[in-house]
């Protein structure tokens, strides 16, 4: 890599066609996180849970998050924080988030079941169910987090699923902020956890007295939260589900010669003031070398004036700017990447779309930065890191619901289907199933 300058804060570059095939490779990698070791670590701390239940979980809530709580839970009515814990102008941009959300994901339920006939007599259907009971983390004791309990809350809310835990570590006095508070109230939550990390994990996964077990974990959260989730999920006792796999959160903008290196630089530094371990990376196509060296210089100017410029730094140094001739070979860089977030400074964004086969959102042109949809567009913001958009797709209204499918078969419909299936039954062997059908025909001869 190119030297970068003492005390500039800048990214590196490479040329994609200079690198070759395992060099190429190489800059797709995200850091490797060492989850076996983590997941040793949080396994004493998820069995006390399940050994001590609810006087277990106080004692790790005072150890880890220093509150002396008399119950883990809060059940509503929650009260309504005041205009001074929580003003009117914030109220009111959760309202707004609230409602783009809702929308958005009370699209995506599915309203009627799918029936199709698939022989005369034999009607096969497929109908969506609520998950009974569901758990969702909201990461951070001091943080204030209201768009994680949005983005979690809503669709548990609008996909019907009857119990809602929302877990979160309280405040050292024990209470929980008033955004939370207020998210909690607009998305119905059965009742709040105040609990966090592994602990709280634990309890959502196996239930105490006074945490409801639940059927699926949801939610970002530091390294411990992580591993409890992978723990749990593996475990037969807990018949618990997750989300999916987290990682650092991650950004690939992909700009070209109409791009604005104002805007460009400030996308790159919104996803890297989140953590150090923040994946940056931005895909220059045809740029002359006046333009990124303006992208370079605003990212400089930008991240010294945020009040993050630590964290930022950190992240920017890791990153990477990836210099490529064509639209085509930058869209194919990025579906290989399979960024989490993706974001298009090209003048025929629109157009580009199509073309995109791995991402976990994607923010069309100039006017579209990532923070519309980490905060209060309507998408979701619960989305696949590591690579896994490949495989997955961001929390919706369906990752709070489940198929169940069923079958009507008529008399005349086991004339006809029954046959094939007697002789693929004998072809495997198992009897009982073609008798099954045998019996019937018989009967109906
Ligand atoms: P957190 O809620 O994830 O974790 C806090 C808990 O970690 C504590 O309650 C404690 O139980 C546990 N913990 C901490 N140190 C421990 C130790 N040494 N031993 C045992 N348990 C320990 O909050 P956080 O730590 O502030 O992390 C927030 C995470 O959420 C970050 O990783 C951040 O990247 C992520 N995040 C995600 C989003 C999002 O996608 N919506 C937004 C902001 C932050």
């Amino acid at each position: 890599f190119p030297e970068v300058e003492e005390g500039r804060i800048q990214m590196r570059n490479v040329t994609l066609s200079k690198l070759n095939e395992d060099e190429q490779k190489k800059i797709l990698l995200r850091p490797v996180l060492n989850s076996l070791a983590m997941i040793d670590k949080v396994k004493p701390i998820v069995e006390r849970v399940r050994k001590e239940g609810d006087a277990g979980l106080r004692a790790m809530t005072k150890q880890f998050d220093k509150a002396d709580l008399s119950s883990n839970v809060l059940l509503p009515p929650f009260a309504v924080p005041t205009d001074d814990e929580l003003p009117r102008d914030v109220r009111e941009a959760i309202d707004v988030a609230y409602a783009n959300v809702k929308t958005f994901h009370v699209a995506q339920a599915e309203k009627e079941a799918l029936v199709v006939e698939t022989m005369p007599g034999v009607t096969c259907s497929r109908f969506v169910r609520p998950i009974s009971r569901v758990g969702i983390y909201v990461p951070g004791g001091t943080a204030i987090l209201p768009s994680t309990a949005i983005m979690l809350g809503v669709p548990a809310q609008v996909a019907g699923c009857k119990t809602i835990v929302l877990a979160t570590p309280p405040r050292p006095d024990g209470t929980i902020s008033p955004e939370v508070l207020y998210v909690a109230k607009l998305a119905g939550v059965t009742c709040i956890l105040k609990a966090g990390g592994a602990q709280a994990v634990g309890a959502m996964a196996y239930g105490t007295k006074e945490v409801p077990k639940v059927d699926k974990i949801f939610g970002p959260g530091n390294q411990w939260v992580t591993a409890a989730k992978m723990l749990v999920q593996n475990d037969t006792d807990a018949l618990v589900a997750i989300d999916m796999p987290a990682g650092p959160s991650e950004v690939l903008v992909i700009a070209d010669h109409t791009s604005n290196p104002i805007f460009v630089a400030s996308d790159l530094l919104s996803q890297a003031e989140h953590g150090t371990d923040s994946q940056v990376v931005l895909v220059g196509i045809s740029l002359t070398s006046e333009h990124l060296a303006a992208i370079e210089e605003q990212i400089d100017i930008q991240a010294k004036a945020l009040p993050r410029v630590k964290i930022a730094r950190e992240a920017i140094k890791k990153s990477l700017i990836v210099l490529v001739d064509t639209v085509d070979e930058a869209i194919n860089f990025s579906n290989e990447y399979a960024p989490e977030h993706l974001i298009l400074h090209l003048e025929k964004a629109q157009d580009a779309v199509k073309d995109i086969d791995n991402a976990g959102s994607v923010f069309v042109g100039a006017f579209s930065p990532e923070s519309c949809g980490d905060y209060a567009s309507g998408t979701n913001h619960t989305l696949p890191t590591n690579g896994f958009a490949r495989q997955f797709s961001g929390v919706n209204t369906l990752s709070f619901q489940k198929h169940i499918t069923s079958q009507f078969v008529t008399s005349e419909g086991l004339k006809v289907l029954g046959p094939s299936v007697v002789r693929l039954a004998e072809r495997e062997g198992l009897e009982a199933h073609a008798n099954a059908v045998r019996v019937r025909l018989a009967e109906l001869k």
